[in-house]
Protein backbone atom coordinates (compact mmCIF):
# COMPACT_ATOMS: atom_id res chain seq x y z
CA UNK A 1 0.00 0.00 0.00
CA UNK A 2 1.42 3.43 -1.18
CA UNK A 3 0.58 6.30 1.29
CA UNK A 4 0.16 8.46 -1.79
CA UNK A 5 -2.55 5.77 -3.22
CA UNK A 6 -5.23 7.74 -1.26
CA UNK A 7 -3.48 10.72 0.64
CA UNK A 8 -6.59 11.54 3.23
CA UNK A 9 -7.44 8.17 4.25
CA UNK A 10 -4.07 7.29 5.32
CA UNK A 11 -3.27 10.64 6.57
CA UNK A 12 -6.14 10.46 9.10
CA UNK A 13 -5.03 6.49 10.02
CA UNK A 14 -1.51 8.21 10.67
CA UNK A 15 -3.33 10.08 13.09
CA UNK A 16 -5.46 8.02 14.56
CA UNK A 17 -2.63 5.44 15.61
CA UNK A 18 -0.17 8.30 16.77
CA UNK A 19 -3.17 9.76 18.94
CA UNK A 20 -2.54 13.31 16.84
CA UNK A 21 -5.68 15.63 16.75
CA UNK A 22 -7.41 15.74 13.16
CA UNK A 23 -5.65 19.07 12.19
CA UNK A 24 -2.44 17.39 11.63
CA UNK A 25 -3.56 15.30 8.67
CA UNK A 26 -3.91 19.03 7.11
CA UNK A 27 -0.79 19.87 8.14
CA UNK A 28 0.66 17.17 6.41
CA UNK A 29 -1.82 16.71 3.57
CA UNK A 30 -0.18 20.60 3.00
CA UNK A 31 3.24 19.59 3.27
CA UNK A 32 3.54 16.62 0.94
CA UNK A 33 1.64 18.60 -1.91
CA UNK A 34 2.09 22.07 -1.47
CA UNK A 35 5.00 22.75 0.26
CA UNK A 36 6.96 20.11 -1.63
CA UNK A 37 8.20 18.36 1.82
CA UNK A 38 10.98 15.66 1.26
CA UNK A 39 10.24 13.50 4.47
CA UNK A 40 8.65 13.35 7.62
CA UNK A 41 10.96 15.19 9.30
CA UNK A 42 11.02 18.65 7.10
CA UNK A 43 7.61 19.13 8.21
CA UNK A 44 8.92 21.64 11.05
CA UNK A 45 5.19 22.14 12.48
CA UNK A 46 4.19 18.78 13.89
CA UNK A 47 6.04 17.95 17.19
CA UNK A 48 9.38 15.72 16.84
CA UNK A 49 8.23 12.86 18.72
CA UNK A 50 5.29 12.62 15.93
CA UNK A 51 7.32 13.17 12.59
CA UNK A 52 10.16 10.39 14.29
CA UNK A 53 7.26 7.51 14.50
CA UNK A 54 6.07 8.53 11.04
CA UNK A 55 9.69 8.21 9.60
CA UNK A 56 9.48 4.87 11.32
CA UNK A 57 6.23 3.51 10.09
CA UNK A 58 5.47 4.69 7.13
CA UNK A 59 7.37 6.08 3.93
CA UNK A 60 5.98 8.62 1.97
CA UNK A 61 8.43 7.84 -1.49
CA UNK A 62 7.88 4.00 -2.72
CA UNK A 63 10.38 4.58 -5.30
CA UNK A 64 13.92 4.80 -6.22
CA UNK A 65 15.08 7.58 -8.20
CA UNK A 66 17.50 5.03 -10.84
CA UNK A 67 18.40 8.28 -13.22
CA UNK A 68 18.06 11.85 -12.99
CA UNK A 69 19.24 13.84 -16.18
CA UNK A 70 19.46 17.47 -17.47
CA UNK A 71 19.22 19.15 -20.38
CA UNK A 72 20.52 22.58 -21.75
CA UNK A 73 17.11 23.45 -22.74
CA UNK A 74 15.56 22.96 -18.75
CA UNK A 75 14.46 19.69 -19.09
CA UNK A 76 14.27 17.23 -16.64
CA UNK A 77 13.89 13.85 -16.54
CA UNK A 78 13.78 10.71 -13.76
CA UNK A 79 13.95 7.15 -14.10
CA UNK A 80 12.40 5.85 -11.48
CA UNK A 81 12.30 1.86 -10.04
CA UNK A 82 8.69 1.10 -8.02
CA UNK A 83 8.53 -1.06 -5.22
CA UNK A 84 5.88 -2.71 -6.89
CA UNK A 85 8.67 -3.87 -9.53
CA UNK A 86 8.95 -2.13 -13.11
CA UNK A 87 10.62 0.70 -14.03
CA UNK A 88 9.20 4.04 -15.59
CA UNK A 89 10.23 7.55 -16.72
CA UNK A 90 8.83 11.05 -15.86
CA UNK A 91 9.67 14.32 -17.21
CA UNK A 92 9.57 18.22 -15.97
CA UNK A 93 9.53 20.39 -19.20
CA UNK A 94 10.58 24.28 -18.84
CA UNK A 95 8.77 26.89 -21.17
CA UNK A 96 9.22 29.94 -20.45
CA UNK A 97 7.12 30.62 -17.89
CA UNK A 98 5.40 26.87 -17.85
CA UNK A 99 6.10 23.97 -15.96
CA UNK A 100 5.19 20.80 -17.23
CA UNK A 101 4.92 17.59 -15.81
CA UNK A 102 4.74 14.65 -17.99
CA UNK A 103 3.13 11.73 -16.51
CA UNK A 104 3.00 7.76 -17.10
CA UNK A 105 0.44 5.35 -16.52
CA UNK A 106 1.21 1.52 -16.95
CA UNK A 107 5.31 0.19 -16.79
CA UNK A 108 5.04 -0.60 -20.82
CA UNK A 109 2.54 0.07 -22.47
CA UNK A 110 -0.28 -2.71 -24.63
CA UNK A 111 -0.92 -0.70 -27.44
CA UNK A 112 2.06 -1.56 -29.50
CA UNK A 113 2.42 1.31 -31.67
CA UNK A 114 4.65 0.47 -34.19
CA UNK A 115 7.02 3.12 -33.65
CA UNK A 116 6.90 4.07 -30.08
CA UNK A 117 9.55 2.98 -27.79
CA UNK A 118 7.36 2.17 -24.65
CA UNK A 119 5.28 -0.59 -26.31
CA UNK A 120 8.30 -2.52 -27.32
CA UNK A 121 8.19 -5.09 -24.85
CA UNK A 122 4.01 -4.58 -24.32
CA UNK A 123 2.48 -3.59 -20.69
CA UNK A 124 3.52 -4.99 -17.39
CA UNK A 125 0.90 -4.11 -14.91
CA UNK A 126 -0.80 -0.67 -14.41
CA UNK A 127 0.67 2.12 -12.03
CA UNK A 128 -1.61 2.31 -8.85
CA UNK A 129 -2.63 6.18 -8.12
CA UNK A 130 0.24 6.64 -5.51
CA UNK A 131 3.10 5.47 -8.38
CA UNK A 132 0.99 8.19 -10.45
CA UNK A 133 1.09 10.58 -7.76
CA UNK A 134 4.87 9.89 -6.50
CA UNK A 135 6.13 11.16 -10.04
CA UNK A 136 4.31 14.47 -9.19
CA UNK A 137 5.41 15.04 -6.22
CA UNK A 138 9.55 13.88 -7.05
CA UNK A 139 9.39 16.09 -9.62
CA UNK A 140 8.15 19.06 -8.09
CA UNK A 141 11.41 18.61 -5.81
CA UNK A 142 13.58 19.45 -8.85
CA UNK A 143 11.48 22.86 -9.40
CA UNK A 144 12.95 25.99 -7.43
CA UNK A 145 10.62 27.98 -5.21
CA UNK A 146 9.74 30.56 -7.01
CA UNK A 147 9.23 28.14 -9.71
CA UNK A 148 5.34 27.19 -9.74
CA UNK A 149 3.83 23.70 -11.60
CA UNK A 150 1.38 24.94 -14.22
CA UNK A 151 0.48 22.01 -16.20
CA UNK A 152 0.04 18.18 -16.72
CA UNK A 153 0.33 16.09 -19.43
CA UNK A 154 -0.47 12.76 -19.76
CA UNK A 155 2.05 11.49 -22.05
CA UNK A 156 4.60 9.20 -20.52
CA UNK A 157 4.46 5.64 -21.26
CA UNK A 158 1.74 3.46 -21.10
CA UNK A 159 -1.82 4.46 -22.17
CA UNK A 160 -3.74 5.89 -19.94
CA UNK A 161 -7.38 5.15 -20.91
CA UNK A 162 -6.45 1.99 -19.87
CA UNK A 163 -6.14 2.63 -16.38
CA UNK A 164 -8.53 5.69 -15.63
CA UNK A 165 -9.15 3.87 -11.91
CA UNK A 166 -5.75 4.94 -10.85
CA UNK A 167 -5.71 7.62 -12.88
CA UNK A 168 -8.55 9.61 -11.90
CA UNK A 169 -8.20 10.11 -8.60
CA UNK A 170 -4.38 11.29 -8.73
CA UNK A 171 -5.52 14.02 -11.56
CA UNK A 172 -8.30 14.49 -9.14
CA UNK A 173 -6.21 15.26 -6.26
CA UNK A 174 -3.41 17.82 -8.37
CA UNK A 175 -7.26 19.79 -9.33
CA UNK A 176 -8.13 20.03 -6.09
CA UNK A 177 -7.83 23.66 -4.66
CA UNK A 178 -5.79 21.90 -1.58
CA UNK A 179 -3.94 19.88 -3.93
CA UNK A 180 -2.01 21.82 -6.03
CA UNK A 181 -5.13 23.71 -7.65
CA UNK A 182 -4.08 23.03 -11.14
CA UNK A 183 -6.97 23.67 -13.10
CA UNK A 184 -8.54 21.22 -15.49
CA UNK A 185 -7.85 23.01 -18.55
CA UNK A 186 -4.26 22.75 -17.78
CA UNK A 187 -4.39 18.84 -17.77
CA UNK A 188 -4.06 16.79 -20.86
CA UNK A 189 -4.56 12.74 -21.32
CA UNK A 190 -3.56 11.77 -24.45
CA UNK A 191 -5.10 8.43 -25.82
CA UNK A 192 -4.56 5.90 -28.50
CA UNK A 193 -8.27 6.20 -28.53
CA UNK A 194 -10.39 3.91 -26.55
CA UNK A 195 -14.23 4.94 -27.02
CA UNK A 196 -15.52 3.70 -24.07
CA UNK A 197 -13.25 5.12 -21.47
CA UNK A 198 -13.85 8.79 -24.18
CA UNK A 199 -17.36 8.53 -23.37
CA UNK A 200 -16.61 8.21 -19.53
CA UNK A 201 -14.62 11.28 -19.57
CA UNK A 202 -17.25 12.79 -21.50
CA UNK A 203 -19.49 11.86 -18.77
CA UNK A 204 -17.85 13.83 -15.79
CA UNK A 205 -19.00 16.64 -13.97
CA UNK A 206 -15.69 18.40 -15.56
CA UNK A 207 -13.29 17.32 -18.51
CA UNK A 208 -9.49 17.08 -18.54
CA UNK A 209 -8.03 18.11 -21.87
CA UNK A 210 -8.06 15.38 -24.39
CA UNK A 211 -5.48 14.42 -27.32
CA UNK A 212 -6.12 11.73 -29.50
CA UNK A 213 -3.47 9.75 -30.94
CA UNK A 214 -4.70 9.60 -34.45
CA UNK A 215 -1.09 9.10 -36.84
CA UNK A 216 -3.15 7.87 -40.25
CA UNK A 217 -6.01 10.01 -41.82
CA UNK A 218 -7.73 6.25 -42.60
CA UNK A 219 -8.11 2.95 -41.48
CA UNK A 220 -5.52 0.93 -43.89
CA UNK A 221 -2.95 3.24 -42.83
CA UNK A 222 -3.35 3.38 -38.97
CA UNK A 223 -4.20 0.01 -38.89
CA UNK A 224 -0.51 -0.61 -39.43
CA UNK A 225 0.91 2.06 -37.39
CA UNK A 226 -1.64 1.47 -34.65
CA UNK A 227 -1.92 -2.22 -34.65
CA UNK A 228 -4.96 -1.72 -31.79
CA UNK A 229 -6.90 0.04 -34.15
CA UNK A 230 -8.04 -2.56 -36.52
CA UNK A 231 -10.26 -3.82 -33.09
CA UNK A 232 -11.39 -0.44 -33.33
CA UNK A 233 -11.60 1.67 -35.96
CA UNK A 234 -11.01 5.76 -36.70
CA UNK A 235 -15.20 6.11 -37.33
CA UNK A 236 -16.00 5.09 -33.59
CA UNK A 237 -13.13 7.12 -31.83
CA UNK A 238 -14.41 10.30 -34.08
CA UNK A 239 -17.74 9.41 -32.99
CA UNK A 240 -16.37 9.09 -28.87
CA UNK A 241 -14.35 12.42 -29.34
CA UNK A 242 -17.36 14.38 -31.01
CA UNK A 243 -19.15 13.06 -27.68
CA UNK A 244 -16.59 14.39 -25.49
CA UNK A 245 -16.55 17.83 -27.54
CA UNK A 246 -20.14 18.19 -26.95
CA UNK A 247 -19.77 17.48 -23.54
CA UNK A 248 -16.81 19.57 -22.60
CA UNK A 249 -16.94 22.52 -25.26
CA UNK A 250 -13.11 21.88 -25.45
CA UNK A 251 -11.98 21.76 -28.81
CA UNK A 252 -10.76 18.44 -29.97
CA UNK A 253 -6.52 18.12 -30.06
CA UNK A 254 -5.21 15.26 -32.12
CA UNK A 255 -1.93 14.23 -32.52
CA UNK A 256 0.09 13.00 -35.52
CA UNK A 257 3.56 11.84 -35.02
CA UNK A 258 5.13 12.07 -38.47
CA UNK A 259 6.96 9.22 -40.25
CA UNK A 260 9.22 9.68 -42.99
CA UNK A 261 7.51 8.05 -46.18
CA UNK A 262 4.85 6.19 -43.82
CA UNK A 263 2.31 8.73 -43.35
CA UNK A 264 4.05 12.02 -44.21
CA UNK A 265 2.42 12.08 -48.17
CA UNK A 266 0.58 15.11 -49.43
CA UNK A 267 -2.29 12.78 -49.99
CA UNK A 268 -2.31 11.94 -46.34
CA UNK A 269 -2.75 15.58 -45.28
CA UNK A 270 -5.82 16.42 -47.80
CA UNK A 271 -7.27 13.71 -46.33
CA UNK A 272 -6.80 14.69 -43.07
CA UNK A 273 -8.41 17.83 -43.89
CA UNK A 274 -11.37 15.89 -45.31
CA UNK A 275 -11.55 13.36 -41.96
CA UNK A 276 -12.09 16.78 -39.67
CA UNK A 277 -14.35 18.04 -42.22
CA UNK A 278 -16.39 21.07 -39.40
CA UNK A 279 -14.66 19.81 -36.55
CA UNK A 280 -13.13 22.12 -34.35
CA UNK A 281 -10.08 20.68 -33.67
CA UNK A 282 -6.14 21.40 -33.12
CA UNK A 283 -3.74 19.16 -34.63
CA UNK A 284 0.01 18.65 -33.09
CA UNK A 285 2.25 17.25 -35.57
CA UNK A 286 5.15 15.67 -33.50
CA UNK A 287 8.20 14.99 -36.38
CA UNK A 288 9.78 11.39 -35.31
CA UNK A 289 12.14 11.46 -32.12
CA UNK A 290 13.66 8.52 -33.42
CA UNK A 291 14.11 5.20 -31.65
CA UNK A 292 17.51 3.02 -31.87
CA UNK A 293 16.56 -0.67 -33.15
CA UNK A 294 13.40 0.72 -34.96
CA UNK A 295 13.52 1.46 -39.07
CA UNK A 296 11.51 4.49 -38.72
CA UNK A 297 13.03 8.14 -39.76
CA UNK A 298 11.71 11.93 -39.26
CA UNK A 299 11.05 13.62 -41.98
CA UNK A 300 13.06 16.13 -43.96
CA UNK A 301 11.92 19.41 -43.09
CA UNK A 302 11.17 20.42 -46.67
CA UNK A 303 8.43 17.27 -46.09
CA UNK A 304 7.36 18.78 -43.16
CA UNK A 305 6.91 21.96 -44.45
CA UNK A 306 4.63 20.92 -47.30
CA UNK A 307 2.48 18.72 -44.86
CA UNK A 308 2.08 21.64 -42.92
CA UNK A 309 1.02 24.69 -45.71
CA UNK A 310 -1.67 21.96 -46.75
CA UNK A 311 -3.06 21.62 -43.57
CA UNK A 312 -2.63 25.27 -42.90
CA UNK A 313 -4.20 26.04 -46.47
CA UNK A 314 -6.90 24.66 -45.28
CA UNK A 315 -7.82 26.35 -42.39
CA UNK A 316 -6.55 23.28 -39.68
CA UNK A 317 -5.23 24.78 -36.86
CA UNK A 318 -1.74 23.14 -36.86
CA UNK A 319 1.04 23.63 -34.54
CA UNK A 320 4.44 21.72 -35.02
CA UNK A 321 5.49 20.42 -31.97
CA UNK A 322 9.63 21.37 -31.20
CA UNK A 323 11.39 18.78 -29.53
CA UNK A 324 12.65 19.40 -26.02
CA UNK A 325 15.17 16.98 -24.24
CA UNK A 326 15.57 14.96 -27.20
CA UNK A 327 19.43 15.09 -25.89
CA UNK A 328 18.40 13.15 -22.90
CA UNK A 329 15.98 10.78 -24.69
CA UNK A 330 12.98 12.70 -23.13
CA UNK A 331 10.54 10.76 -25.57
CA UNK A 332 8.57 8.43 -24.51
CA UNK A 333 10.11 5.39 -22.83
CA UNK A 334 13.30 5.83 -24.23
CA UNK A 335 15.57 6.13 -21.56
CA UNK A 336 14.04 2.87 -20.26
CA UNK A 337 14.49 1.15 -22.94
CA UNK A 338 18.43 2.49 -23.37
CA UNK A 339 18.93 0.78 -19.51
CA UNK A 340 16.55 -2.34 -20.35
CA UNK A 341 18.74 -2.93 -23.76
CA UNK A 342 22.20 -2.01 -21.17
CA UNK A 343 20.87 -5.02 -18.94
CA UNK A 344 20.46 -7.06 -21.40
CA UNK A 345 17.15 -7.88 -21.26
N1 LIG B 1 -0.64 6.06 -25.13
C1 LIG B 1 -0.95 7.44 -25.21
C2 LIG B 1 0.02 8.35 -24.47
C3 LIG B 1 1.50 8.08 -24.55
S1 LIG B 1 2.39 8.56 -25.97
C4 LIG B 1 -1.09 7.86 -26.66
O1 LIG B 1 -0.94 7.03 -27.54
O2 LIG B 1 -1.41 9.01 -26.90
C5 LIG B 1 2.25 10.30 -26.16
C6 LIG B 1 2.46 10.75 -27.61
O3 LIG B 1 3.83 10.60 -28.01
C7 LIG B 1 1.64 9.90 -28.57
O4 LIG B 1 1.04 10.72 -29.54
C8 LIG B 1 2.71 9.01 -29.18
O5 LIG B 1 2.30 8.50 -30.40
C9 LIG B 1 3.90 9.94 -29.25
N2 LIG B 1 5.20 9.25 -29.42
C10 LIG B 1 5.58 8.07 -28.93
N3 LIG B 1 6.83 7.76 -29.32
C11 LIG B 1 7.27 8.78 -30.08
C12 LIG B 1 8.49 9.07 -30.79
N4 LIG B 1 9.51 8.22 -30.76
N5 LIG B 1 8.58 10.22 -31.47
C13 LIG B 1 7.54 11.11 -31.47
N6 LIG B 1 6.38 10.90 -30.82
C14 LIG B 1 6.23 9.76 -30.14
Amino acid sequence: MHLLDNIDANLAAECDALGLPAYRRKQMRKWLLEKRAKDWDAMSDLPKAAREALAERTPIWRAQIARHTQSPDGTEKLLLTLAGGGQIECVLLRDEVRRTLCLSTQVGCGMGCVFCASGLDGVERNLSTGEILEQVLRLQHLLTPDERLSHIVVMGMGEPLANLDALLPALDELSRPDGLGISHRRITISTVGLPKAIRRLANKDFHYRLAISLHAPNDELRNQIVPTNSKIGLAEILAAADEFFSASGRRLTFEYVLLAGLNDHPEHAHELVRLFGRRECLLNVIPYNPVEGLPYRTPSAAAQHAFRKILEDAGIPVRFRHRKGDKINAACGQLRRQTLVQLGS
